[in-house]
């Protein structure tokens, strides 16, 4: 046992056990490790405090902004970070969290996550990586093939040539769409006669050159905020991210697009990538990736799809279908830490032809050589850890049909959740699972009846309340720790597109299951009837409708 008051000292002798000892068979880091890989749920349900502690005074125990003077124990510090952090962490591996993309992970990863941090390897560069270079580009010819199909003889011949790329792995889906974007920006910029390309010159002198006076991304309106970002770093500025208006589904319309297409190309401006989107983060709806593609075709568009979240998807040959025209995308954006299950930190850019990333190809003497293997040279990133690992692993230990099981019983589980939910009398659907993913809310039975004889004075004045109602219980729900929800806000259709609050839920976590989801929706009910001020209010206003 070490006294509270015992202090470590600083001596190299100290320093040179923490690079070489390991902690001791009793030690607080030892129990937990072995609790973690006996019972993560367990451990987790234990230490994660249910009851919420208010953000500001976990701040009070991160205020000192001075770098300690002493050393602590490892032990001791063990004990403070499961007080202090673990304690007042998200559940996110719980069944019953079911508001974000963030799940649970299979155990073998933890192991295996050990095994690559030990290693530290640093792929920016063969000399710092050797074999977890030639494993992360087998990686991105694994998801090449999943979307692009192509025969074994392609990949026999691109997968490890070192002047050429079949993507980029990455730590998410914001640097992976930025760096399609960067190649689409590049590409279209391109060197021509006496100019050199936008790499070198600049986006000004670009410009000049080919006599544009602006350039424009599109999206449909539901794209991922992260393409904002694109376009502001990439000095398009984030008004070139031109949002096109989607269907009553969140589809892009391909009408609209051409539309906004010809408007930009009149107005001198030019309309260089066109961003499809297969699983929106609102509401897991796919665009018609097809007939997008075919626009992008004709007019000489990057063709991007961002399949942050659903591109999985393609795992399933039951459902893979759902993105049918992915195929003719010049790149994909696929994250491993969302469908796929591997920690945070993973994300994916694959691009069909192995030329493309050539526009953003850079070297340096001393790393990066010229016809080296070096994966550095062709990512927006600098040093990376070895994650492509932890994606060979799972691919290799869950397989393809594995990940089809996983993908299948998640969208089977939003179907049933959502003809729950429209079996309620007092929960309103707002947007159908295509994927995992659907938005609902609470409506009570009262409002239904109103709703239907209301004027859109009324309707609106409604909708205000149902919002804040939405909002009351989706925060109760939070803060009592069962549970969790995201929310969103969406503009339906059937509420004359009022901006409306809604649940938003993606059932990812194989643990999840129908009873955990009834207990959701009883929740709600309940924490409902916690407003009754609110509900007054609502009861009263449904009242003076069917009066009048
Ligand atoms: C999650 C997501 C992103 C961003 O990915 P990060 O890994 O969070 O950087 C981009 N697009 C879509 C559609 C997403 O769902």
């Amino acid at each position: 046992m070490i006294s509270e008051h015992k202090t470590a000292e600083v001596s190299l002798e100290h320093l040179i056990r923490i690079f070489t000892v390991p902690e001791g068979p009793d030690s607080t880091l030892t129990e937990i490790e072995e609790k973690l890989s006996q019972n993560l749920n367990r451990f987790l349900r234990e230490h994660i405090a249910a009851e919420e502690k208010p953000l500001i005074d976990i701040e009070k125990d991160f205020a000192k902004a001075t770098i300690p003077e002493s050393p602590e124990f490892v032990s001791q510090h063990t004990q403070h970070l499961l007080d202090k952090l673990v304690a007042h962490s998200v559940h996110t591996s719980s069944p019953s969290f079911v508001g974000h993309m963030t799940s649970a992970l299979p155990y073998f990863l933890m192991p295996l996550s050990k095994i690559m941090i030990a290693l530290n390897q640093n792929l920016v560069k063969i000399e710092t990586s050797k074999a977890f270079t030639p494993l992360e580009r087998q990686v991105l010819g694994m998801l090449h093939r999943l979307i692009y199909s192509q025969e074994d003889s392609f990949y026999a011949r691109w997968m490890h040539s070192a002047n050429h790329s079949l993507g980029a792995f990455c730590s998410g889906g914001t640097i992976a769409n930025i760096t399609a974007l960067w190649v689409a920006r590049n590409n279209a910029l391109r060197a021509k006669n006496e100019f050199t390309g936008v790499e070198k010159e600049g986006l000004y002198k670009a410009m000049k050159y080919y006599g544009y006076e602006g350039l424009a991304i599109l999206v449909s309106e539901r794209g991922h905020y992260s393409l904002k970002k694109a376009a502001d770093v990439l000095g398009i500025g984030q008004e070139g991210l031109v949002s096109v208006a989607t269907d009553t589904n969140n589809r892009i319309c391909p009408i609209a697009l051409q539309e906004k297409i010809a408007q930009l190309k009149n107005n001198n401006i030019m309309p260089f990538a066109v961003v499809g989107v297969a699983g929106t983060t609102e509401t897991g709806n796919i665009d018609p990736l097809d007939e997008v593609a075919k626009i992008c075709l004709q007019e000489g568009c990057h063709f991007h799809v961002d399949a942050a979240w659903g591109g999985a998807t393609l795992m399933s040959n039951n459902y893979r279908g759902l993105l049918k025209g992915i195929e003719l995308a010049d790149s994909v954006t696929i994250d491993a830490h969302k469908q796929l299950y591997i920690p945070m930190g993973a994300g994916m850019v694959l691009f069909k032809n192995p030329n493309a990333m050539k526009s953003i190809e850079h070297h340096a003497q001393y790393i990066l050589r010229k016809g080296s293997k070096d994966l550095g040279s062709h990512t927006l990133e600098g040093s990376r850890s070895g994650m492509a690992m932890l994606v060979y692993a799972a691919m290799h230990i869950i397989s393809r049909p594995g990940y089809e099981l996983l993908i299948d019983q998640s969208i089977e589980k939003a179907q049933y959740f959502a003809s729950m939910i429209e079996n309620q009398p007092d929960f309103e659907l707002i947007s159908h699972p295509e994927l995992c993913l659907l938005t609902y809310r609470y409506i009570p039975e009262s409002v239904c009846n109103a709703l239907l004889v209301a004027s859109n004075e009324r309707k609106a004045e409604l909708n205000d309340h149902l919002n804040q109602l939405t909002m009351f219980i989706q925060k109760k729900q939070r803060e009592a720790g069962k549970s969790f929800v995201s929310r969103t806000r969406l503009n339906p259709e059937k509420w004359n597109k009022l901006d409306t609050i809604v649940f938003r839920v993606v059932l990812a976590n194989p643990l999840t299951n129908h009873e955990v989801l009834h207990l959701v929706l009883e929740e709600q009910r309940r924490i409902a009837q916690q407003a009754p001020r609110l509900m007054n209010s609502i009861e009263q206003l449904c009242n003076d409708i069917l009066a009048s």
